[in-house]
């Protein structure tokens, strides 16, 4: 199954793609499903059964639509940094052998064609192409065997990283929150579409269809189940956290000249059998304006 949020002129809205198309409904209208974050939340039946509604409900014109995170306000966003071992070394890291968490805010998500925000502060915004996991099931402790029959399905992130706030402390937290910089969707896909653990997808992250960053998620030094396995060591799950998984070498960081990311510029970040997620940079002051206009 493959899900989609968005906003219309009808409000928001949950969609499913069959057959390639997309079909949906707004929450104005009567026996509305409910919102994706909603229905994650309330269990995979849930799910399924709207799924089976959606599949019914009329075909929409993408054109109308903005798209929104498939899920607006995850309970958790779990990064994790330093996770392929080519984008370790390019960072100036030593491989840890414990996996790199740090947080995410969901002040900080936006969706697929939205654009990404280039702060006012600082001009070192940079890409970073990464696969996420979507919790359908809570647990703590989880042993690494029964870590993938916790995982409700994938999407695709752009964890927009500020560099100069990124490294103006020892812990990364800011530089990777900034508003509307961490893309992520456009579909939510359940896990049985993919490989198990997601495992063997090309990742792509191309800046104005030059690609940067090329990998296989089978390339994760920590992979999915170990990431679930470890972090519930400390943390409970919740159903609908957020565990965003790491970015293969590439970055504009590493390169000389840095390659950062200006206004106009489009980056996508495509995830075989995941989708595409694009986004155009735009200035603060720019996007500011949009939303008051
Ligand atoms: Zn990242």
């Amino acid at each position: 199954m493959r899900f989609r949020s968005f906003q219309g002129l009808g409000g928001i809205g949950t969609g499913v793609i069959v057959d390639g198309v997309l079909r949906g409904q707004f929450e104005n209208e009567t026996g509305y499903v409910g919102s994706l974050d909603a229905l994650v939340a309330a269990g995979p039946g849930s799910l399924e059964s709207a799924h089976a509604v959606l599949s019914q409900a009329p075909i929409l014109d993408a054109g109308s639509l903005a798209w929104l995170p498939p899920l607006r306000t995850p309970p958790k966003i779990v990064c994790v940094g330093l996770n392929y071992s080519d984008h370790t070394t390019e960072s100036g890291y030593k491989q840890p052998d414990y996996p790199t968490f740090f947080n995410r805010f969901a002040s900080s998500l936006m969706g697929h064609n939205v654009p990404m925000v280039r702060p006012v502060v600082s001009d070192t915004l940079d890409f970073e192409g990464e696969l996420a996991v979507v919790i359908g099931r809570a647990g703590r402790h989880v042993s690494k065997t029964d870590a993938l029959a916790h995982v409700l399905g994938y999407s695709v992130f752009n964890d927009g990283s500020v560099r100069e706030y990124q490294f103006k402390s020892p812990q990364w937290t800011i530089g990777k929150n900034f508003d509307s910089t961490g893309a992520f969707g456009p579909d939510l896909v359940t896990a049985d579409e993919l490989p198990e653990g997601a495992s063997g997808l090309r990742l792509e992250t191309r800046l104005n269809g030059q690609v940067v960053q090329s990998a296989s998620t089978n390339e994760l030094i920590f992979d999915v189940a170990t990431l679930i396995s470890t972090l519930s060591e400390a943390v409970t799950l919740e159903v609908g956290d957020v565990i965003v998984t790491g970015t293969p070498s590439g970055i504009g960081h590493a390169r000389n000249p840095k390659l950062y990311m200006k206004p106009g510029d489009v980056c996508e970040v495509e995830i075989e059998k995941v989708g595409l997620l694009r986004n155009r940079i735009v200035d603060e002051s720019d996007a500011a304006d949009r939303r008051a206009a």
